[in-house]
């Protein structure tokens, strides 16, 4: 008798309000959407064997041979996975070259001599004439030291030796700490007349791997070599200097900044059954650095963008809204790819319904950050129970990515957000190859993202 009255309230509420039965029918049906997502993406892993092709190509810095061949493989992939429209949209983008020879060695010293220290020039650096540049070296730990400097810095090499700070939970705060030695550094020590830069590797393995990234310039500023050090060497200058301060390091970089190149962003879509004109965009940027093969950063999140559209071609599934992927190219360095693509859109009126991205490594799903007032942001967190068969366990206000925060208008902006516990381990080095993905933390990512974009497109905002 107790249990009588709240089935019968319950049969009331369902008889005089049929659309609560009907929309528990629709959270199982996308349940077992969700479900069915995740299955076929850890059963057949067909994204993870395309990055096994893509990795093979070799690395993608913006403007080099081995970018656009990567570019043809992709054009060429989805050509084959049957999409409505694919197509190459030209770039103008930043064509700096490594070059082979790259030495930092002690040159000058009683206990250290040609000892030579594991290093790799930052991305967008000047380099040394062939004969190098000798100078001893001043440790510092921050851009406000070496302004500190003053006469002192003039004719020096300037070492920035802040570590990742392994204390915060999230390894992104870690990274923001450190990250501005190696943007900024080579600028500021140019500044005060310093001759070259050598910045420890922002990383959170303790290895000696060194991780390059992108540096900055002024605009009318002295421009100074910048490399980077691994973390092992960058401890072991440190405490050789601590006992022999005069001691003095030949730097030879041949790396070069050459003028911009013609590139491609690769966009391909499945028109929307509904509403073509709503266009959802999944993507990640498809430059890498050239240190190992961009398998994490951002090989895989470009290739996770690429298998959304293709599960739905393998599970026939119609969106009602359209689905665009777009490898954009030139995040690494100037973002070129994200404007272009995003002028084209103004002067085409391409109008976005959301746009998601990945690029914060393959790894375990966690969550999404949304980029939406908060009306949407509610809307879409009314998801997270059936994201939850991919891994997903949360959806929270944040910043989506690169190259899809730069398009306005649309009504959400995503980023996928997997674990980032050791993606700076990988981040911008050697590293960062194929063996150091694994086929299960892709796929479900794939999942995740191709559920939310389902979503998307089914529900609308
Ligand atoms: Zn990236």
């Amino acid at each position: 008798v107790r249990c009588a009255v709240p089935i019968l309230f319950t049969l009331v509420v369902i008889i005089l309000n049929p659309d609560i039965t009907l929309s528990q029918d629709n959270n199982m049906l996308l349940s077992s959407r969700a479900e069915q997502l995740v299955q076929t993406a850890l059963r057949d892993q067909k994204g993870y064997f395309w990055l096994k092709e893509l990795c093979a190509i070799g690395p993608r810095l913006s403007g080099s041979q081995n970018s656009l061949q990567a570019i043809a493989w992709a054009e060429k992939t989805m050509r084959h996975s049957g999409w409505d429209r694919v197509w190459l949209q030209q770039v103008m983008v930043p064509n700096w070259k490594r070059g082979l020879r790259e030495q930092a060695m002690i040159s000058r010293s009683s206990f250290f001599l040609k000892k030579q220290l594991a290093i790799a020039a930052l991305g967008g650096s000047v380099g040394t004439s062939a004969a190098g540049i000798c100078a001893s070296v001043i440790e510092v730990k921050s851009l406000a030291e070496i302004d500190s400097l003053k006469e002192k810095a003039k004719g020096k090499i300037i070492f920035l030796n802040r570590s990742f700070d392994r204390s915060k939970f999230n390894p992104n705060d870690s990274y923001g700490g450190a990250v501005d030695q190696r943007t900024r550094g080579a600028a500021r020590a140019g500044r005060v007349g310093a001759v070259a830069v050598l910045v420890r590797s922002v990383t959170s393995k303790y290895d000696n791997a060194p991780h390059t990234g992108v540096m900055y310039y002024e605009e009318n500023g002295t421009r100074i070599p910048a490399a980077t050090v691994g973390q092992i060497d960058a401890d072991f200058l440190s405490s050789a200097l601590l006992q022999e301060p005069n001691l003095e390091l030949t730097l030879r970089l041949s790396c070069k900044i050459n003028p911009d190149t013609i590139s491609y962003n690769v966009i391909g879509e499945i028109a929307g059954s509904e509403f073509p004109e709503e266009i959802i965009v999944v993507g990640g940027h498809f430059d890498s650095w050239d240190l190992g093969c961009g398998a994490h950063d951002d090989g895989g999140g470009c290739i996770q963008a690429m298998e959304v559209l293709d599960l739905f071609r393998r599970l026939a599934i119609k969106p009602k809204r359209t689905i665009r992927c777009v490898l954009f190219m030139d995040e690494e360095q100037h973002q070129t790819g994200a404007e272009r693509y995003i002028a084209w859109c103004d002067s085409a009126g391409q109008k976005h319904l959301a746009a998601m991205e990945s690029d914060r490594g393959v790894l375990t799903p966690r969550g999404f950050n949304v980029d939406a007032d908060s009306l949407v942001l509610i809307k879409i967190q009314s998801w997270q129970k059936i994201l939850e068969p991919t891994g997903i366990d949360w959806i929270r206000a944040g910043g989506s990515g690169a190259d899809v925060g730069k398009i306005k208008g649309a009504k959400a902006l995503l980023g996928y957000v997997p674990d980032s516990q050791r993606y700076y381990d990988f981040h911008h080095s050697a590293n960062d190859v194929f063996e150091a993905v694994h086929p299960r933390e892709l796929e479900l990512g794939t999942a995740a993202m191709a559920m939310l974009v389902f979503l998307l497109s089914e529900e609308g905002l």
